[in-house]
């Protein structure tokens, strides 16, 4: 998947976590641009990636230490970010957001041809039986399924306001 496809989804999954815990506009702002950046966090391995960019240096150690698509694609890696963030007491509303940011990004990554390491570092690759090139067709519908869902998840209320007096 691109790295549009998966901030999408993660702004999706970030857009959801605000609905879930009702949080104030600063809290859902953040929440926003955590969920983002963590849907992108795994690619960090990939020096190409929009966050390997940014971060070239430790782009580069990680994958001479792990390889791409392995540690940072993996249970282990969510499961340390997230006691991680436990440990330094972060707000459930911000690990949720955070937790889930990443799962999404490797969840996609499960439905394109090259799979991920999910049980690093057992050698195990996990591929959907159903998988969809990068940059394809369906890598673009769910970038801009995702784009809407964000859109409208935020805009809920809003929507079901207008809709009510329309109706009346
Ligand atoms: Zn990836």
């Amino acid at each position: 998947m691109t790295g549009k496809t998966h901030a999408s989804c993660g702004a999706l999954t970030g857009a959801l976590t605000t609905q879930y815990f009702h949080t104030d506009l600063f809290t859902s702002v953040t929440i926003l641009v955590l969920s983002t950046l963590a849907s992108l966090l795994p690619d960090i391995c990939h020096t190409q990636s929009k966050i390997g960019r940014r971060f070239r240096v430790l782009s580069f150690v990680i994958r001479l230490l792990f390889g791409h698509r392995t540690f940072t694609h993996s249970l282990a890696f969510i499961i340390i970010i997230g006691f991680l963030l436990y440990l330094i007491q972060t707000p459930m509303y911000y690990m949720v957001a955070i937790v889930i940011g990443i799962a999404s990004h490797v969840i996609l990554d499960i439905l394109t041809p090259k799979g991920v390491k999910l049980f690093y570092p057992l050698p195990l690759n996990v591929v959907s039986p159903l998988h969809f090139k990068t940059g394809g067709l369906v890598d673009l519908s769910l970038a801009t399924a995702f784009s809407f869902g964000t859109v409208y998840t935020l805009f809920q209320p809003f929507f079901n306001e207008f809709m009510l007096q329309w109706l009346n």
